[in-house]
């Protein structure tokens, strides 16, 4: 039996990024971005007024008031769009709107609340600095400027500027594919109603959302029966097909827990089978070249836990993300929790912020194949190993599960 930090260390070490591949814009979004973006551009591309209102020479107004107004010549209009074609001069102005051009000639945009119009001529009615209310060309990027340093999690704001580059086709990881096997014998999928002695498949459903929320491309296999050749055919069919295989139950000591075998027998080399952790102490790793192999516990809420702080990492890291686990908080435990010492536990709970600090309570879940309390947990709070209790106020270590 190995500790969880062992467990986390041994499974992200047997992790290369996968090759690289291009996404449609419209697709990137969550994808690592695998090569710099370079603008091709300046950025505004032209000078460009950033109010809407009149282009002028800045010594005109420079101290127009209400009662002192400076009349100018409206010579033409530049609407967004369009491109100004006359020269402003000392004694005219251009109506232009927010992202024209700015004429020839003006160095100065008045907003139209300072002014009023009257028979083509303009009315300056307060001061505007010499200067104001345009952008002059490139002031934000130029061409040839990186925009975006790679590998980096691509957000709202890297589409934006892929888009503003001209960037249509993004180089990115490519999404691991990860096979989701149930298996057991009493499992049935959940459009049957179970007959006496079975139960519905929930963890291959749950699990193939975690791999989504991972950002991994979940393909689901089915149940496999508890025999070597159903686990080996599935199995094999896992190993040819994808990335990553996840197998749910058939890991503990019981005598149809026959997982760990079928990956022996096909050459997939086990890691680890035990970590010192709850939920989910039977835990099997294994690797076959690049291929991860993850036999996860049976019970719903050990499946859950294991594959957040296990396997997301693992699909984290297939696509380079630096930082490939979930944040954690300190926060302060609302009521005692005690635990039978000897495995570091997570608990799922639920955290919040509130008055300027995290605090942080048990959902009250009894056991791991109690699935329906998680649906009330955000996070999982951390007991150590040799702690048997952990009094109220206690400062705790929480796993937050933001969108899980
Ligand atoms: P096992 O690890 O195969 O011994 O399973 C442990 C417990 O989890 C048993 O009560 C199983 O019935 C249950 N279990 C196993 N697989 C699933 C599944 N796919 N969905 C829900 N419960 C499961
Ligand atoms: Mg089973």
């Amino acid at each position: 039996m190995i500790p969880m930090n062992e467990a986390v260390r041994i499974v992200t070490d047997s992790v290369t990024a996968l090759e690289t591949t291009t996404v449609p814009l419209m697709d990137a979004l969550g994808h690592t971005l695998a090569d710099p973006v370079v603008s091709d551009i300046n950025m505004p591309p032209f000078e460009k007024a950033t109010m809407d209102g009149y282009a002028v020479v800045g010594a005109d107004v420079a101290f127009a008031t209400k009662s002192d107004p400076v009349a100018l010549e409206v010579v033409e209009e530049i609407r967004a769009g369009s491109v100004p074609t006359k020269t402003v001069q000392s004694g005219s102005a251009s109506r232009i709107m927010t992202g024209a051009p700015m004429p020839e000639g003006a160095d100065t945009v008045v907003m139209v609340e300072d002014t009023e119009t009257e028979n083509g001529q303009v009315r300056i009615l307060e001061p505007t600095a010499t200067g104001q209310n345009w952008v002059p060309l490139g002031e934000d990027v130029r061409t040839g400027d990186t925009v975006l340093t790679a590998p980096r999690r691509i957000r709202s704001p890297e589409i934006g500027i892929m888009a503003a580059v001209g960037v249509t086709e993004v180089p990115v990881y490519r999404r691991p594919v990860v096979g989701v096997v149930a298996t057991g014998d009493e499992i049935v999928e959940p459009d049957d109603v179970p007959a006496p002695g079975q139960i519905r498949n929930s963890n291959g459903y749950s699990m193939a959302a975690q791999v989504l929320r991972a950002e991994g491309q979940s393909s689901y296999m089915g149940i496999a029966g508890d025999t070597v050749e159903d686990l080996q055919r599935v199995m094999q069919e896992g190993l040819d097909t994808c990335d990553v295989l996840l197998l749910s139950g058939g890991v503990s000591a019981g005598v149809y827990d026959l997982v760990q075998g079928v990956m022996r027998d096909l050459g997939i080399e086990v890691l680890f089978d035990r970590i010192k952790m709850k939920p989910g102490k039977p835990l099997t790793f294994g690797v076959c070249g690049q291929k991860l192999v993850f036999g996860l516990p049976g019970n719903p809420v050990s499946s859950l836990v294991g594959l957040e702080m296990l396997v997301r990492p693992a699909l984290k890291k297939m696509q380079a993300v630096v930082d490939c686990h979930r944040p954690r908080v300190t926060a302060t435990l609302e009521a005692s929790f005690s635990q039978t010492p000897g495995r570091e536990q997570f608990v799922p709970a639920f955290t919040e912020f509130v008055d300027g600090s995290w605090t942080t309570r048990w959902v009250g879940h009894h056991g791991s194949a109690d699935l329906f309390s998680i649906a009330d947990a955000n996070s999982l709070f951390v007991v150590g190993t040799d702690q048997a209790e952990v009094a109220a106020g206690a400062q705790v270590d929480v796993v937050l599960l933001t969108e899980w």
